[in-house]
């Protein structure tokens, strides 16, 4: 029988209620209602009234909520596996049961109220308990040729499971595993913690039309008491796969991605108006590390544009600030707070260990050191700058066939023809558009997609609304970063302007 089929028979047998209908059976208050997604899933919010019993755990603690004599009405996200799982529970003897059609994001748009409760009780809810009985295989007969299914939660799988298993948690079974096993004799081997979660999901595969299934016989706690091979792949852990679900669910970022991200180590060149956006989105993004250097305290004059900053922070250190609000936001990550200015003596000491630079830098000299340093370590440096309506941004990264700073400027301008400091105005969202292109570069550098700005340079009109897109191509007689350039050491340039945007 497919799947569709399946659910076409529970659907005859199983009542589905409207949001509107729970409501109304709850302020009756004659109802059980019981919200059967994973405890993950669970801990974003639920109905306030809701008994929170994950599928997996269903035919065990059913009993501890409601009697087989009370209306249950089972929700879960979408409203099919709380079909699956009401159905379930009449074949347990609930005689009164029901599913919430749409599930709980059909009763979050209709604008009904929900509650963000903790979702209690991580003990093994299988010890000490029993199964249905359905046939057992001892872990040393689980080789090569089965389909080995682990049903547990995704929080249980994260200390270990069976090497080559699927991790399905057991909500989610009949939903998936027509796609690891399309043929009904495909051989399916179950494992929970201690079998019997297993157990009630082998029954419900039986009942699918599988011809082959067993479980593990004691489960996990046997298949390690055995030594049998074991798989532990790094995961992020609960916390993060909320905080980044966004990210899971785009297939270019994904876990390894997120996880590729947490760490990474990006240095930002300035806390100001273009370090200030970059920083926020990239801490928000779980970039595990972020380095800020700046050596500046912060002016009121700055609040325009410097989001990282506050009123009440005027004349405490921008790094201080910055890392303030960052860790506000994500408290997961690390910023280290470099108060000092960059100069040749110290360039390399901060450098050191970063996988890209974010230069919002406001200044030739460091321009041309953090440029040089960037070449020299190997590092890409997104490179961005704003003046009145208009910014530009442009990767440096000559490791991947692109320019440097100095393919197109060899030397800093002379004094007299350097924008005066006087002059130097901005728009106050300019830097925070600029800065978050800067992110977004930064970002796609880091996981290693996309078509990053590598020889090409962005620039940005406000006033017209327009974007334009030069060609930037390495000098063959780059100083710094030509084939034949030899390395001179660092330079101090003499700070003739600070026009601090
Ligand atoms: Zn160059």
């Amino acid at each position: 029988m497919s799947f569709e089929d399946h659910l076409a028979r529970v659907r005859a047998r199983v009542p589905e209620l409207t949001v509107e209908q729970v409501r109304a059976e709850l302020e009756s208050g004659q109802v059980v209602v019981v919200d059967v997604r994973q405890a993950d899933e669970i801990a974003q919010g639920r109905l306030e009234a809701a008994h929170a019993v994950p599928r997996g755990l269903l035919e065990m603690l059913l009993a501890d909520v409601a009697a087989p004599d009370q209306r249950v009405i089972f929700y879960c996200a979408g409203g099919t596996r709380s079909l699956l799982a009401a159905d379930a529970a009449a074949r347990l003897g609930y005689a009164d049961v029901a599913s919430m059609s749409g599930g709980f994001a059909r009763w979050k748009t209709q604008g009904a109220p929900f509650a963000v409760l903790p979702v209690g009780g991580s003990a093994d809810v299988e010890a000490g308990r029993s199964g249905p009985d359905v046939r057992q295989v001892s872990p040393a007969s689980v080789t090569g040729d089965v389909v080995v299914v682990d049903v547990r939660e995704e929080a249980e799988t994260q200390a270990g499971y069976i090497a080559g298993a699927h991790l399905v948690p057991r909500g989610f079974l009949e939903l998936r595993i027509g796609a690891l096993a399309a043929d009904l004799a495909t051989p399916l081997r179950l494992v929970s913690s201690g079998g019997v979660r297993a157990a009630w999901a082998a029954v419900d595969l039986e009942r699918l039309g599988y011809l082959d299934v067993a479980v593990v016989d004691g489960g996990m706690q046997a298949w390690i008491a055995a030594g049998r091979p074991l798989e532990t792949p790094r995961r992020l852990n609960l916390a993060d796969r909320l905080r980044y679900s966004r990210h899971l669910s785009i297939e270019e970022v994904g876990e390894s991605g997120q996880l590729r991200l947490l760490d990474s180590k990006v240095l930002l060149m300035g806390a100001g108006g273009l370090g200030s956006p970059a920083a926020y989105y990239l801490a928000a993004a779980g970039v595990g590390t972020l380095g800020i250097i700046d050596s500046d305290v912060v002016d009121r004059s700055n609040l325009q544009r410097q989001i990282l900053h506050a009123d009440d922070r005027v004349g405490t250190p921008k790094v201080a600030s910055a890392r303030q609000t960052l860790l506000g936001l994500n408290p997961d990550i690390e910023v280290i707070p470099f108060h000092e200015r960059l100069t040749s003596a110290n360039v390399e000491r901060i450098f050191a260990g970063y996988d890209l630079v974010i230069d919002g830098g406001d200044n030739f000299p460091t321009r041309y050191l953090v440029n040089d340093a960037c070449v020299h370590l190997g590092l890409p440096c997104v490179h961005g700058s704003v003046y009145r309506f208009e910014g530009q941004v442009t990767v440096f990264s000559p490791r991947t066939g692109g320019p440097c700073y100095r393919c197109l400027y060899p030397e800093p301008p002379p004094p007299e023809l350097a924008p005066s400091c006087a002059e130097a105005g901005v728009l106050g969202v300019l830097p925070g558009i600029i800065g978050l292109l800067q992110a977004n570069e930064a970002i796609k550098v880091l996981l290693g997609i996309g078509d990053p700005l590598v020889g090409r340079l962005l620039h940005f009109d406000g006033l017209r609304m327009k974007f334009r897109e030069l060609k930037l191509r390495p000098d063959p007689e780059c100083p710094l970063c030509s084939p034949g350039a030899t390395w001179g050491g660092y330079v101090d340039y003499e700070q003739f302007c600070a026009v601090s945007l």
